[in-house]
C-alpha cells in the first residue's frame, strides 16, 4: 500500500527517509559518500582493530584518532528489533507496522559497531534475534541514500 502525506510516499513497513540531507561533518562524510553508490563503509582503529559505528574520531577501545574506512559486505545479525505499530506522527498510520533492527555486521566485533535501521519487506513474525540480513541503500536524493536492512532469504545465508 501507498499513499501519500507530509513526509512524502509512505509504504506500508517503511519508516519514510525525514532526513534529506546527511548534515555530514568530516568524520561521517565518508560513510554517506559510500552509501550514495550503494557501499558500506565503516571505521576501523588502525592501531588494535575496533571499528566504531556510528562513526567517531576517537577510538573507545584505545583512544587512538587513527582510523582506515573498511568496505564490509553488508550482511549481518539482527542483535536485537522492535515492531512498531503506535504511528509517530497521524501521517503514518500507513507506515505501520514496520521493524527496526540493531544488527551486528559481519567483519566488525559486534558491539560498538551494530547498526540501527528499518527492516523492510519483511512481515513482523518473519524477523527474529539472529535472522540475517543485508543492507541496501534506498535513493533519496542526489546528496543522500539511506541505509535499510532486508531479510536474507533461501540460500543467501
Ligand atoms: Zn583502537
Amino acid at each position: 500500500m501507498t499513499a501519500t502525506s507530509s513526509f512524502g510516499e509512505i509504504r506500508k513497513g517503511v519508516f519514510p527517509s525525514m532526513q534529506k540531507h546527511t548534515f555530514a561533518d568530516p568524520t561521517t562524510q565518508p560513510f554517506w559518500d559510500a552509501a550514495r553508490v550503494g557501499r558500506l563503509i565503516v571505521p576501523c582503529c588502525t592501531r588494535c582493530g575496533t571499528f566504531r559505528l556510528p562513526p567517531y574520531p576517537i577510538c573507545y577501545a584505545c583512544q587512538s584518532f587513527d582510523l582506515e574506512w573498511v568496505e564490509l559486505t553488508g550482511l549481518g545479525t539482527v542483535y536485537s528489533y522492535t515492531v512498531v505499530h503506535h504511528p509517530l506522527h497521524p501521517d503514518l498510520v500507513d507506515a505501520v507496522p514496520y521493524l527496526s533492527a540493531i544488527v551486528e555486521l559481519d567483519g566488525t566485533q559486534g558491539e560498538g559497531a551494530r547498526m540501527l535501521a528499518n527492516v523492510i519487506d519483511c512481515e513482523p513474525g518473519e524477523i527474529s534475534i539472529g535472522s540475517r540480513v543485508r543492507i541496501i541503500f534506498e535513493h533519496v536524493n542526489d546528496d543522500m541514500s539511506t541505509p535499510r536492512f532486508r531479510l536474507v532469504r533461501g540460500d543467501e545465508k
